[in-house]
């Protein structure tokens, strides 16, 4: 890989200011773990995310899509190639009872501004640390919502770099699932298709929600939220709970004492920290309930 051509090569495309070379993931990552970016790309227009993917395609150089980092873990040795973030897609508008949001735009401010316009049905993702493509892309969820339940449409460039709007039917979204993965699409903009509602009460759902996160979570420390997808006919934290895996660790990484189902970074972690205490906890839970844990978080990068 020749980084000063591949330089030159993405300068034609995207605006001066928007490449960062060799830039710390941690900086991008909600656990603050993992090594450099050779290559880290914001695109302003639709048109810079086609050239940058033909580029990537033409040229052989391994790309990745980061969102807001909420739902990845970086490996320590960094991602090779463009690590690409759309956060300069973040537009939020509305059209009747339809919130319209840019791809890199928080899910968060996508139900903040849904309340706004005293329009239900994102109240769920109130407290979701994720843009509005990771959540597209995991079909994310909390306290019985779902995106799923509210997507009408998204505008989507897929592996060739070509634009599509697709209605939601055709994502598969299910459980923290979607097609996005397989299909290798890239969102840029989703349609939620809400209800007018009042907004006192839509308010009092989104209070209420944010309490119990902020009594249950472990948010003063860096972390990606549940780690592992709920297995059918149990609960990831309770099995952690019971294997006595709360407090243990490995180095700065640590199973939260609040909610067993979170690893915190607490002192400082390693990615390899941070994934050797995943690997214990998978362990110890098959050992003890012959149960697997499926990760929901995605590993990316290298040792
Ligand atoms: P990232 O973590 O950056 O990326 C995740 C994947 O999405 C990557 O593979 C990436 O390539 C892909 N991706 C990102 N943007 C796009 C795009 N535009 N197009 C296509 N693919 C894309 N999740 C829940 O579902 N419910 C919760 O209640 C919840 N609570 C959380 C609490 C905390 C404290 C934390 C840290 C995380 C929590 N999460 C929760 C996990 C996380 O916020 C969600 O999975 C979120 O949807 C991830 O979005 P992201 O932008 O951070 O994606």
């Amino acid at each position: 890989m020749n980084k000063q051509l591949i330089i030159k090569e993405l300068e034609k495309i995207v605006r001066e200011g928007h490449i960062l070379i060799n830039e710390p993931l941690k900086n991008h990552t909600y656990t603050m773990l993992g090594g450099e970016a050779d290559f880290f790309v914001m695109p302003t227009t639709v048109e810079e995310v086609q050239a940058v993917i033909r580029y990537a395609n033409q040229s052989a150089v391994p790309f990745t899509l980061l969102g807001n980092g909420s739902n990845v873990i970086v490996r320590d040795g960094g991602i090779r190639g463009i690590v690409m973030s759309l956060k300069q897609f973040k537009d939020i508008y509305s059209e009747g009872n339809k919130v319209i949001a840019g791809s890199g735009a928080r899910i968060i401010d996508a139900s903040r501004f849904a309340l706004d316009q005293s329009l239900s049905g994102l109240e769920f993702a109130c407290g979701i640390p994720g843009t509005v493509g990771g959540a597209l892309y995991m079909n994310a969820g909390a306290y019985g919502g779902e995106i799923k339940d509210c997507l009408e449409s998204a505008l989507i460039v897929d592996a060739a770099g070509d634009l599509y709007r697709l209605p939601a039917e055709s994502f598969d979204l299910s459980y923290r699932t979607s097609n996005i993965p397989t299909k290798n699409y890239i969102v840029l903009e989703a349609t939620f298709c809400l209800k007018q509602a009042n907004y006192d009460e839509i308010k009092a759902v989104m209070d209420d929600l944010t309490y119990k996160r902020e009594s249950k979570q472990p948010l003063e420390y860096p972390s990606c939220g549940s780690v592992f997808k709920r297995p059918p006919g149990y609960f990831a934290g309770k099995l952690i709970q019971d294997s006595e895996l709360q407090g243990k660790g490995i180095g700065g990484a640590e199973v939260s004492m609040k909610h067993a189902g979170f690893i915190v970074n607490k002192h400082n972690a390693t990615a390899t920290e941070y994934i050797a205490v995943i690997e214990m906890v998978q362990r110890e839970v098959k050992n003890k309930f012959g149960v697997e844990l499926e990760r929901e978080v995605r590993i990316l990068g290298e040792d």
